[in-house]
């Protein structure tokens, strides 16, 4: 028996098939009709945000899902016309007079699989890429923010046909089955383990992937660093989402004299952002129990192994807050240190000189991001040159995200392929290389039979 998500992909694949050529008005037009729906949507799906999480800002959905969203979509108009452009290419000297040229194309069908964490922004953003390249699109929202995705869902079927854009919903199990759809591209974003199975079912197809992961993103703070202003800013990279971010820092390399001034440059900045403690309404709670018992668990074991914790104090009335968290030179080998935290829990490790921090990251996965905070130009360099991360910030965290004109992807662990603009059109299109022989065929001499073989002088 064939099922809805195959159905629905079988009529993306003959539209396509039929008319594999999508003009610039049409999706102009697909653009224009996201960025109205999405506008028009934004109350519900900030409520929806909130409801999911338990508590969200307002702010911070519509910052990080709305507007870095329609930001995409503003910037994807602007350029379209000159991206979707055949490009002329330089012709090697043997093949002159023929052109060359290359000619950006729809990849026909691609499914985008997205996360929990900014459910609107990481199910959107890929899609404004996609439908840019013209492609058509089957999206699969994560589960555990069933409103954000039951919202998302109405708001595609009110706005595409089933031929231009389909949503399918479920848990891993859907989700699984999805991923072994003969996509042109299947653009994933969530953890590694997971990102490894959609990799394994996408290659029996063939199917290329864009894999947008995580992984423990280290902030390196430099004996050159102003510690009130990093303090603040890692404070803010940290509390966004309570730390429920792919690029949040996830632990603090930190000099060892300046451990204790940074743990409370950082502690200050949170007592600021949030007066009223964890209970503050600008303070978003975890998304499930079982993600708020996980971060417990990951205190309580670096508790338990002698590190010092300090605690935002404050009462907690909403049962899924969790207190934004500083822990001093907790063991390595211990759950915070081995594994993404995704949370409010911010680890700080001393070092004593910047080549130990250097071997500390070489010698784990690959990282999302990197912060380096130095007012030092040779020591943001020294991060630059001889560290490897997806991206990184200079001073401050997070915030390459934003940049529509960045590529945004990881490395190794923590993904492969980019997306936000060009690069995101790039990814969702073939660049296909076309040459025009020229009337007169300058590759007459190379047809046989061969006469008048040189030897090399
Ligand atoms: P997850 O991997 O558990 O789930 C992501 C999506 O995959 C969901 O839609 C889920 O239904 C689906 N899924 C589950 N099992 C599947 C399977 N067997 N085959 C195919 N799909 C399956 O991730 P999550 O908990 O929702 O998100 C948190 C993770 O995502 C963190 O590791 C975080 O770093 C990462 N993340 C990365 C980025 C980025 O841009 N690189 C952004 C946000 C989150």
């Amino acid at each position: 028996m064939t099922s809805e998500p195959e159905k629905t992909f079988a009529r993306q694949k003959a539209v396509h098939r039929a008319v594999p050529v999508v003009s610039l008005d049409i999706r102009l037009d697909r653009l224009n009709r996201l960025a109205t729906a999405l506008l028009a949507s934004e109350a519900r799906l900030i409520t929806a945000m909130s409801d999911d999480f338990s508590h969200r800002p307002a702010m911070e959905s519509r910052l990080y899902d709305i507007d870095l969203v329609i930001g995409e979509i503003r910037h994807a108009k602007r350029h379209l016309k000159r991206w979707m452009r055949t490009r002329r290419a330089p012709v090697p000297l043997i093949y002159k007079p023929a052109r060359a040229e290359i000619r950006p194309q729809p990849l026909g069908v691609v499914g985008i699989i997205s996360p929990w964490n900014f459910p609107v922004q990481l199910a959107l953003a890929p899609m404004v890429a996609a439908l840019a390249a013209g492609n058509r699109v089957m999206l699969k929202p994560s589960e555990l923010t069933p409103r954000t995705s039951e919202e998302l869902a109405s708001l595609i079927e009110d706005t595409f046909t089933e031929e231009e854009v389909a949503t399918i919903t479920g848990g891993p199990e859907v989700a699984a089955a999805f991923s072994a759809l003969p996509f042109d591209h299947l653009f994933f974003t969530g953890s590694t383990a997971v990102g490894r199975k959609v990799a394994e079912a996408a290659a029996r197809n063939l199917t290329p992937v864009t894999l947008e992961l995580g992984g423990k993103s280290p902030a390196v703070i430099m004996p050159g660093a102003d510690l009130d202003k990093t303090g603040r800013r890692i404070a803010w990279g940290k509390a966004m989402n309570a730390g429920q971010v792919c690029i949040a820092p996830d632990y603090v390399l930190v000099p060892r004299k300046k451990m204790l001034p940074m743990a409370d440059a950082i502690m200050g900045a949170f007592m600021r952002f949030f007066p009223q403690g964890p209970d503050s309404p600008d303070y978003a709670a975890i998304v499930s129990d079982r993600h708020l018992a996980r971060l417990d668990a990951m205190v309580k074991e670096a508790e338990a192994r002698g590190a010092k914790i300090l605690r935002l104090e404050g009462d907690i009335g909403n049962a899924r807050k969790f207190t934004p968290t500083v822990v001093l030179d907790p063991p390595a080998d211990i759950a915070l240190m081995q594994e993404e935290i995704f949370g409010p829990i911010l680890p700080l490790i001393p070092y004593d000189d910047p080549q130990e921090a250097l071997d500390f990251v070489a010698a784990r996965d690959h990282p999302l991001a990197l912060y380096v905070f130095s007012e030092d130009k040779d020591e943001q360099n020294l991060w630059l040159d001889r560290s490897i991360s997806g991206g990184v910030t200079v001073n401050d965290t997070a915030i390459h995200v934003g940049f529509g004109t960045l590529p945004f992807g990881g490395i190794g662990t923590s993904g492969q392929g980019a997306y936000h603009g060009r690069a995101g059109f790039e990814t969702f299109s073939h660049l296909k290389p076309v040459v025009r022989q020229a009337k007169w065929n300058g590759m007459a001499m190379a047809e046989p039979p061969f006469r008048g073989w040189r030897k090399r002088a």
